[in-house]
This record gives C-alpha cells, sequence and structure tokens, in this order.
C-alpha cells in the first residue's frame, strides 16, 4: 500500500510493525486502536453507522488504488492507453490496406475501361 495512508483519527502513519489500518464505507481510514476506541459498526469520525475492512495487500484493487501514488496512476493509464492505442492503430492499418488495395483495383479496371472506350472512338 502506497502514500497517503494515515489514521484519520490520531494520524498515524503505518511504518513496519504498526497496527492494521481499516477503511470505512463512508471513507476514513481509522488505525486499529482508535477503531477498537469506538463503537463498533460506527464510524469514530463521522458517527454513521458503518462497515469496515482492513486495508492489506489482499484487499480488492479498486480500494487499494485509492491509495495508488497519482505518479503510479499516470504511468498505470499512460500504459494502458498506449497499449489500446496501438491495438487499434494496429486495426486501422489492416483496413486502410484493404481499401487502398481495393481502389487500387478499381482505378485498374478504370484505366482499361477507358482504354476501351478509346479503341471504340477511333
Ligand atoms: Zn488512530
Ligand atoms: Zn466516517
Amino acid at each position: 500500500m502506497a502514500a497517503l495512508v494515515f489514521c484519520n483519527v490520531c494520524f498515524r502513519q503505518p511504518r513496519t510493525a504498526t497496527p492494521r489500518f481499516s477503511l470505512t464505507n463512508c471513507g476514513h481510514v481509522i488505525c486499529e486502536p482508535c477503531l477498537q476506541k469506538g463503537k463498533k459498526d460506527e464510524c469514530l469520525i463521522c458517527r454513521a453507522p458503518c462497515r469496515t475492512i482492513f486495508l492489506s495487500k489482499k484487499t480488492n484493487p479498486e480500494i487499494q488504488s485509492l491509495f495508488m501514488g497519482l505518479d503510479m496512476l499516470c504511468k498505470k493509464y499512460s500504459r494502458e492507453i498506449t497499449q489500446i492505442s496501438e491495438f487499434q492503430e494496429k486495426h486501422r492499418r489492416r483496413l486502410l490496406a484493404y481499401y487502398r488495395g481495393k481502389i487500387a483495383k478499381l482505378e485498374e479496371s478504370l484505366k482499361k475501361a477507358t482504354q476501351q472506350i478509346h479503341q471504340i472512338q477511333w
């Protein structure tokens, strides 16, 4: 889990051998000692009834990405954009080659037809 994880109550940050951190469904991050101080199923910060999940490497990637550094996020998306645009570009080139071939054939038969017309006229 990258930057920006800290307890929204006591502002401690996770370091090695620190308590676990939880995310509430109202969007607050709370460390385990603080979580235990509060009531069960109620957010310590906004007092809303809530569920919590532990943050760990096994947490749902969608939730993990909330804590992703913005530089990582940019890298992730620029890689994805490059991949997708290369994929689409390859397809576009293939279609273009097909139409170029078709046009060349049509031009060829047009030329032949024009020649035939000229032969008939003369
Ligand atoms: Zn705390
Ligand atoms: Zn809350």
